[in-house]
């Protein structure tokens, strides 16, 4: 990773082997929305207090897993009783992003 421009916002896992880059502009062209969920299964999923969540459209991210780490769990007892697709660092753990596709189709939501 020497080439990554200064446009580039780059998160990444605790260990570093998934990464998520997004441009600048899709934090400025109103895309976007970030959210505070309070949520019982967040605070499972995260071991917090909340989830600080970003979310926007799907096609404005780049994942990095080069190394097939990420999974998924499928998170059916929720509040709002659709599915959240939970995606997460198989080798660190972390929580990377998760998905409504029944109430936020074509969004991802960062974690
Ligand atoms: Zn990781
Ligand atoms: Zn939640």
């Amino acid at each position: 990773m020497s080439s990554s421009s200064s446009n580039e916002i780059v998160g990444r896992c605790l260990c570093g082997e998934i990464k998520i880059k997004m441009t600048h502009e899709c934090l400025t062209d109103k895309s976007y929305q970030i959210v505070l969920c309070h949520c019982t299964n967040c605070h499972r999923a995260g071991g917090g207090l909340a989830s600080l969540d970003l979310i926007l459209p799907e096609d404005k991210v780049n994942l990095l897993d080069n190394k097939s780490l990420l999974k998924k769990y499928n998170d059916t007892n929720t509040k709002s009783k659709s599915l959240t697709e939970r995606y997460f660092c198989s080798q660190c753990g972390s929580p990377v992003y998760s998905k409504n596709p029944e109430t936020q189709p074509k969004k991802i939501i960062i974690k």
